[in-house]
């Protein structure tokens, strides 16, 4: 470095006056398309209802902020993915703070207050050393996540054509969006490096060795033999190029999924502990569902705005997997359609009905989204609509008319409900009648269906031998309403849930115990005040506390399916694997399990609906399989009635009966504790 040289940068170099005021002319312009775009979605967002029920927290924007700075919800389960937005986010952070520090002292205190310009000397040089870096970087994630769009090219990114509603994208032009914004990325990082490049090559300050990468290449063009002034010479048109596509990336921004720049935090802010009780309080609202924009929440419009079409939902999705018309990025895609271009029109025809009944409310998709994008409340809500329109699945009306009639989905007398006490050697005590301390919520499938007697007989020996005070609530017991309400049903849940809480309010009682993680759900975080266990929480509990001994531990490999209503929806994942280790199993767990679990295919109200014709495999049918090749593994063990009538069907049609069987994880305690 000779001590002549001055250490800073000339911005514009050999630009003329003219072309410096045609940029800022631009820039101007650009920046006015932006802000027309930011206010046009700030008037569309105002359009929702506000939602007070569910309230940014500190902890909320806290964790938020570390998701943005770690990219960990953007890491978790998609490496090559996450580790290139981790450094195109990277890089893209460092030059945004590099832009600003140029505008600053070059725009504002150059012109204004010299004497005060700070880009010189070794901060110049600390400076000049970041930019580099984070160009570095900005590139290096460009190639990863271009490389894994070109090549690698994962299911994610596939928009199959499907049923789709009018107007839709077509899946070439969504491609074409994508590229052409990370092709914009692309162009603005390789663009910045040509500046710098030419910029060092034109005038050789040694001081430039800091900024690494511009004097590597700017040595590597000289040894092609690029002069000084042919560097000076194209210096203005490179510079140029690179203002332009850096000028229209700004512009852009509002009008792409570039836009989850700015409001990317927001759903991962809003993100429930526990999706079970935040579900409940989305769906305590507007009961009528969703007939236009004005009844979704603020909350919601920005969400469906923040989706990046990563395309992880699609692949978590069971329905979408299956070859259902449903696909939860395209829902997104759909409503963000919808509420772009919907200037306050009807719902109807937003989204295809189908895709709407296709859904098993197992919320993989809210709980994948590595943008927290809430799917599932919006879908219910549009479900509700329909019913309200009376567009209700031909099955599913069935089911309704019966749990309407007898209280439960199967049509049965509720003078059935009990029958299946008979034959166990002792009386369950009649909660209606005598004090107990907990009260058995059995439900619909573990009371009614033959296939279930045996497990559910095998939960009341157990509390038998464990001296539980228990009781249930025979004739007077309801369907729990958990799938009436996913079905969009909101009067008859209304009207079940009540007939139960007259049924409970005469019972006495200190806790609900169940079976059933669909009326776990419901009792929990739907009813009232009630304090709810599951079977297994509270076996779990007597163990520990040695009220039961498993003295007859069958040794057995066994794996376990974790049903959505428990695992994803109440966080109980632990419990269920100490109860079955402590009645001797050992458990293989399956690839996809705890909160990746694959559905069973049941929730939602699709366990009354028909299948759909074209269908590739089942949800149940792919679980079962996923099981069986564990190999070793001798039984899927369950927790849920609803997955034991699901599961068992799909072992008859995949041909696995005989290589694998399920069972109620209480069948396996009772041996054990009851031998
Ligand atoms: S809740 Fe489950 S079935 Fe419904 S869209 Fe989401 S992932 Fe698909
Ligand atoms: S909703 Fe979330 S998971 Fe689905 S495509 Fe959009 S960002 Fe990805």
């Amino acid at each position: 470095m000779t001590g002549a040289e001055v250490i800073e940068r000339p911005y514009f170099y050999t630009l003329p006056v003219w072309l410096i005021a045609a940029f800022y002319l631009i820039a101007a312009l650009s920046l006015a398309v932006f802000f027309y775009g930011v206010f046009r979605k700030i008037k569309r967002y105002r359009q929702g209802r506000r939602d007070a029920s569910q309230p940014f927290t500190a902890a909320g924007l806290l964790r938020a902020a570390v998701d943005v700075i770690t990219n960990r919800t953007i890491l978790r389960g998609e490496l090559l993915g996450g580790v290139g937005h981790l450094l195109l986010f990277a890089g893209f952070a460092i030059l945004f703070v590099a832009t600003l520090l140029v505008l600053v002292d070059n725009d504002i205190l150059r012109l204004l207050l010299p004497q005060w310009s700070f880009l010189k000397g070794d901060f110049y040089l600390g400076f000049s050393w970041g930019a580099d870096l984070g160009g570095m970087l900005l590139l290096c994630g460009f190639l990863i996540l271009a490389i894994r769009r070109g090549v690698v090219k994962p299911a994610a990114f596939q928009y199959a054509e499907r049923l789709q509603p009018q107007g839709f994208p077509k899946p070439g032009t969504l491609v074409r969006q994508d590229w052409l914004l990370l092709g914009l990325v692309g162009l603005a990082g390789v663009g910045g490096f040509l500046v710098e490049t030419f910029r060092i090559r034109a005038t050789e300050p040694v001081f430039e060795t800091v900024s690494f990468a511009g004097w590597a290449f700017s040595g590597w063009l000289a040894g092609m033999g690029l002069s000084q002034q042919g560097a000076r010479a194209a210096f203005g048109y490179i510079w140029y190029l690179h203002a332009l596509t850096a000028l229209g990336l700004i512009a852009y921004i509002p009008y792409s999924k570039a836009w989850h720049i700015l409001v990317g935090w927001y759903g991962l802010a809003l993100r429930p502990a526990q999706r079970g009780a935040a579900m409940a309080a989305a769906l305590k609202q507007t009961g009528e569902g969703y007939a236009s924009v004005a009844d979704f929440t603020r909350d919601e419009l920005v969400m469906l705005d923040a989706c990046i079409r990563c395309g992880r939902c699609h692949v978590a999705c069971p329905a979408a997997t299956a070859g259902f018309a449903l696909s939860p990025r395209d829902l997104i895609l759909a409503l963000q359609r919808y509420v772009t271009n919907g200037d306050g029109a009807s719902t109807a025809g937003a989204v295809p009905d189908a895709w709407l009944w296709s859904c098993t409310t197992c919320v993989a998709c809210d709980d994948v989204c590595p943008l927290g994008v809430l799917h599932v409340p919006m879908l219910i809500q549009l479900r509700r609509r329909l019913v309200a329109d009376g567009a209700i699945e031909s099955r599913l009306q069935e089911a309704m008319t019966n749990l309407n009639r007898y209280g439960n989905s199967l049509g049965q007398s509720p003078r059935n409900r009990p029958k299946w006490t008979q034959g166990l050697p002792f009386k369950i005590k009649d909660a209606r009648k005598e004090p107990v301390e907990y009260l058995w919520f059995v439900g619909d499938y573990a009371s009614f269906d033959p296939r279930l007697a045996e497990a559910t007989r095998s939960t009341a020996m157990v509390f038998e031998k464990a001296g539980l005070n228990f009781g249930i609530l025979y004739e007077s017991e309801q369907n729990s309403g958990n799938d009436v309400r996913r079905a969009g049903e909101e009067g008859l849940f209304e009207m079940l849930r009540d007939k139960n809480m007259k049924a409970l309010e005469k019972a006495r009682f200190e806790k609900i115990v169940t079976t059933d993680p669909h009326s776990y759900q419901a009792l929990k975080n739907e009813y009232d005040g009630f304090r709810v266990m599951h079977a297994v929480e509270l076996v779990d509990e007597l163990l520990q506390q040695g009220k039961l001994t498993a003295s007859n531990k069958r040794e057995v490999k066994v794996t376990y399916h974790d049903p959505c209503y428990l695992g994803r929806y109440n966080g109980v994942y632990d419990a269920p694997r100490r109860v079955l280790a402590s009645a001797g199993a050992r458990i293989a767990e399956m690839p996809r399990h705890g909160a990746e679990a694959w559905c069973c295919g049941a929730g939602g109200g699709r366990i009354w609906m028909e299948d759909v014709p074209g269908i590739k495999e089942r949800p149940a049918e792919s679980r079962v399989r996923e099981a069986a090749a564990l190999g070793g593994v001798e039984a899927l063990v369950v927790c849920c009635p609803k997955d034991m009538v699901m599961f068992q069907d799909a072992l008859k049609t995949t041909g696995l009966e005989g290589k694998l069987v399920v069972w109620d994880a209480m069948e396996l305690v009772k041996e054990a504790v009851c031998s």
